[in-house]
């Protein structure tokens, strides 16, 4: 009888272990589904930033208009420095852009940006990003600034917001560069301003965290400094761009046209 009663037991023990296997397995082939099928919050952030790309998105894929298609996450779990070296598109989404105080240990949002999606969107090398560039009419001078993305256009916006209402800021407009095909200080990462996407104003009144910590590398503890007015800072993000200085690893007088950054940024207030 003990006997017996014993191998019900494992019998019915096999039989419930049978039922649950089977029921996550399935759960999780239904979970597998949805995320291979839907669309990310952030993809469709991405394909509202950039209208004039057309971007889809299938199967963990980014399509472009000619058909050209980019992995979206390539599934890697990567530390702060891969993130930055290696990101894919779904890595530019990791951190939120943070719009109030001063940013805290290794906040970077927007500083990480997969290449080969800016690459495919402004060029490839300098020669292919110069043929975009356009005059933008900046304080009596004309600098170039890429016009793919209506990157331009929106530059233009902010010197004319601040010639319009904003006279004090004047002072802070001279522009040190635009485009210029190179690498990010002491990385192998390519710069924003080889696209032609950003630009650096007031270098005598910026600062930057290697210029105060010239031995640091990017995971030390450095202190935050700026004297930038962040009314300036408010105009240029309202037309698109993110600004260098709500990085932990600031860099003050860097502008960059990063729509997506604050869409998500806004999305993510929203929903607080
Ligand atoms: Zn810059």
């Amino acid at each position: 009888m003990v006997n017996a009663m014993c191998v019900l037991e494992k019998c019915l023990f096999s039989i419930i272990s049978i039922v649950t296997l089977t029921f996550s397995a399935l759960s999780f082939a239904q979970e597998k589904d949805t995320s291979s099928s839907a669309m990310p919050a952030e993809v469709s952030i991405l394909i509202q930033a950039y209208p004039e790309q057309h971007l889809r998105f299938e199967n963990n894929q980014i399509i472009f208009s000619d058909g050209t298609t980019m992995i979206y996450d390539d599934g890697v779990s990567k530390d702060y420095i891969q993130q930055l070296d290696h990101s894919d598109i779904e890595d530019m989404f990791l951190q939120t852009y943070e719009m109030t105080g001063a940013p805290t240990y290794l906040q970077d949002a927007g500083r990480s940006r997969c290449e080969p999606f800016f690459k495919k969107m402004y060029g490839d090398s300098a020669k292919a990003v110069k043929k975009n560039l356009v005059n933008v009419a900046w304080f009596g001078k004309n600098i170039k600034f890429t016009q793919i993305n209506g990157a331009a256009t929106q530059l233009q916006k902010v010197a004319d917001d601040i010639q319009a209402h904003h006279p004090e800021l004047v002072p802070y407009m001279k522009s040190s560069g635009t485009f210029y095909w190179r690498k990010v200080r002491g990385s192998d990462r390519l710069s924003a301003h080889s696209y032609g996407i950003a630009i650096d104003i007031a270098v005598k009144q910026s600062d930057y965290w290697k210029w105060g910590h010239p031995k640091a590398t990017e995971t030390d503890t450095i202190n935050y400094k700026n004297r930038i007015p962040l009314t300036l800072v408010e105009i240029f993000e309202k037309h698109g761009f993110i600004w260098g200085g709500r990085w932990y690893h600031y860099d003050t007088m860097h502008f960059e046209y990063r729509p997506e950054i604050l869409t998500h940024a806004k999305a993510h207030q929203s929903n607080l």
